[in-house]
């Protein structure tokens, strides 16, 4: 069966359509320019119809682009525009044909079979010019109106992102305080408590250095972006911090009981980094590795030379990361799973703040992995000179 589609926001001119051809052709259906394009590319109609009158792309618009897109592939435009030169407009769009609304349901099957059958009209040369003329001008008008129409979307866009940051850093300014005290009080009655009491206050203590790293998160990453701060560049021993780092994640990952593993060639040159933004990155890093790797699985920091930096990767063999996933993670607040549902613990800033990390110290950060298999983080630093 030859393939019809049919690009039309209205339901009852779908149903419509669908009812008067679906006994000859097999009817696709788009309800607007753009997918009705993806439906083009994918499905390749031997006939395509087009209603004038839709919505983001109009119908000329769309007839310019299918005609581009499959040149050999007739348009009918299908539309109740009849004022004059309606004919005129559709065909020099890129239409191979006009029919007017209301269909006339005895003539409709073999107005389209006509089509198919090779039927073109065309405009003679004179009209032709005149037509394509005014259409490329209403196009350029079109862009320009589109264009100050994002210009200022985006704008407000800009302003409320802005707005979300300064939240964020009140937010967590305002947090931090009374929570310091807290913590500091609770530590002084901890000292004098005993039994019971003993254990509840270390469950508060455990729960508030809990929630402080969650607001140093917040603060970390305004601290980043804002690029308010310079990088405090300096020559780092990266065996030692790695180390440092691997000894504190042996203690998560023994809750877990996940192996950890370190691969360090005896002759890591020193680097040059922000100690500060190298502790976060790796931090995040392997956080993330324990967090995402269920019980029992193993997590292996590498480090090798190349041309001028040293490049360290972070190994899991967690739940792994789908390829479509892979770019956005590193998105601020970007989290694969489901907010609401979501079994892990994360404000989704770490890759976030690990990438800005990591290219304030002149780096790249990239990430490989295989869905249920593990994933792979790599990052680079430049060797001191
Ligand atoms: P958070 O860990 O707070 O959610 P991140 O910015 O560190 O935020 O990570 C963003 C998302 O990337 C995570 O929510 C998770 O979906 C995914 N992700 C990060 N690291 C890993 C990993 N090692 N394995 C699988 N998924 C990961």
């Amino acid at each position: 069966m030859q393939k019809v589609l049919y690009i039309e926001d209205s339901p009852d001119a779908r149903r419509l359509v669908q009812r008067l051809l679906s006994d000859r052709y097999r009817v696709l259906e788009a309800e607007d320019g753009l997918t009705g394009i993806e439906v083009t590319w994918a499905e390749e109609p031997a006939l395509i119809l087009l209603d004038i009158n839709i919505p983001y792309l109009d119908g000329y618009e769309v007839a310019t682009k299918l005609k581009s897109l499959r040149p050999e592939v007739p348009i009918v435009a299908l539309t109740a525009d009849v004022s004059e030169g309606a004919r005129q407009r559709a065909l020099a769009a890129g239409c191979d044909g006009y029919i007017s609304k209301p269909i006339d349901p005895d003539q409709f099957q073999t107005q389209v079979k006509a089509f198919l059958k090779g039927k073109r009209e065309v405009l003679e040369q004179g009209e032709r010019k005149v037509y394509a003329q005014a259409y490329q001008q209403r196009l350029v008008d079109r862009l320009e109106e589109k264009v100050r129409e994002l210009t200022k979307v985006n704008e407000e866009l800009k302003e409320l992102d802005r707005m979300k940051d300064e939240f964020i850093s009140i937010a967590a300014h305002e947090l931090y305080t009374p929570l310091s005290i807290l913590l500091g009080y609770t530590v002084m009655v901890q000292e004098e408590a005993t039994g019971e009491m003993q254990r509840y206050l270390e469950i508060i203590v455990d729960k508030s250095l809990q929630l402080q790293r969650v607001i140093g998160c917040m603060l970390d990453l305004k601290y980043l972006q804002a690029g308010e701060a310079l990088p405090k560049v300096e020559k780092v021993s990266l065996k030692e911090l790695i180390e440092a780092m691997v000894d504190e994640l042996d203690l998560l990952a023994e809750t877990k009981q996940q192996a950890v593993e370190l691969d360090l060639p005896e002759d890591l040159p020193e680097i040059e980094a922000d100690r500060r933004r190298l502790n976060l990155i790796l931090s995040n890093l392997l956080s993330n590795a324990s967090k995402f790797t269920p019980e029992g699985g193993k997590i292996r920091v590498e480090a090798r030379v190349g041309e001028g930096e040293v490049v360290v990767s972070v190994r899991d063999t967690g739940i792994g990361i789908p390829a479509k996933e892979r770019e956005r993670i590193f998105a601020p607040f970007y989290q694969i799973e489901d907010s609401l549902t979501r079994t892990h613990g994360g404000l989704g800033l770490g890759l976030a703040i690990a990438k800005s990390a990591v290219a304030t110290c002149g780096g790249r950060i990239w990430v490989e992995s295989e869905e249920g298999a593990g994933s792979t983080f790599s990052f680079t630093l430049p060797i001191y000179k």
